[in-house]
């Protein structure tokens, strides 16, 4: 371990199977092997619904991919979260509560997490009280399972907060692709919640999510790619994935005036102790 640590990605089947259809398995091998030339070395592969979180979960258990034949070393380390994304919530959270108590009970530490669950004011395709229930209902998973909780937020931040405040903040909560400025920033790290920052980050209209990196202390800063969305700068616009990491590391350093290191090491330490993955 001492690499980058994607702390959110989608990399399970149905989110690498759009371009290529049918050669799901082999390409996720490809994204893997250029993750590890990369050097990232962890992942959490995130759920947004029953069935991509059982296929994050299917990653999470795979044998990580071997690299560069005999002298190589291994592909990065996966785990999974079982979430149900806002923009889904009018599904309930019911079925992936469900498929929770089902993955947890092999006892193999591959899901560390609940979510990406949240609210999504701006996109709203599903009704803003079926978000609120799913949210709720899904702090709650997280608190009975002793699990991080990953939350996406846009555009509704009081009522986040609200919520979050009448559930309790799971120990280790991680807000995820954060999209706000220093204010937002500021309520999320006195909430005790980990900040992770994507590929936006290296955006220039996105000066607001940059001032709150420069507040967002290094042990509470995690880094994602969001792959397949989000590609940083210079890939903006290509399909997104893990070995793109390294270009949000950069831009965070930038602004915390550090070399790429320390991000690299600090905040794959900071998703350790979120995720809870330290072996
Ligand atoms: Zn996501």
């Amino acid at each position: 371990m001492g690499g980058w640590f994607d702390s959110h990605c989608h990399v399970q089947e149905k989110y690498l199977g759009g371009d290529h259809p049918g050669d799901g398995e082999s390409d996720l091998d490809r994204v893997l092997e250029r993750a590890a030339s990369a050097g990232i070395d962890r992942l959490v592969c995130i759920g947004t619904g029953v069935a991509t979180s059982r296929q994050a979960v299917a990653v999470a258990r795979r044998e990580p991919v071997s690299v560069g034949g005999s002298g190589g070393g291994r592909g990065p380390r996966a785990w999974a979260s079982i979430g149900l994304h806002p923009h889904e919530a009018s599904e309930g959270a019911d079925g992936v509560a469900r498929l929770l108590e089902e993955e947890l009970a092999a006892g193999d530490g591959a899901v560390v997490a609940v979510g990406e669950c949240g609210l999504d004011y701006y996109y709203e395709h599903s009704p803003r009280d079926a978000q609120r229930a799913a949210f709720a209902a899904q702090i709650a998973l997280a608190h009975t399972h002793k699990l991080a909780l990953v939350i996406h937020a846009r555009d509704a931040w009081d009522d986040l907060f609200d919520i979050l405040g009448a559930e309790g903040v799971p120990e280790r909560t991680v807000l995820h692709c954060f999209t706000g400025g220093p204010e937002e920033v500021d309520r999320c790290l006195r909430g005790g919640m980990f900040v992770s920052f994507s590929g936006i980050v290296t955006f220039k209209n996105a000066g607001e999510v940059r001032r709150a990196v420069a507040r967002c202390p290094l042990d509470r800063l995690l880094v994602e790619t969001d792959s397949p969305f989000l590609a940083p700068v210079p890939k903006r616009g290509q399909t997104n994935e893990p070995s793109y990491l390294p270009f949000v590391g950069a831009a965070v350093a930038e602004v915390k005036g550090c070399d790429v290191e320390t991000i690299m090491t600090g905040s794959a330490a900071a998703a350790a102790t979120a995720f809870a993955t330290m072996v």
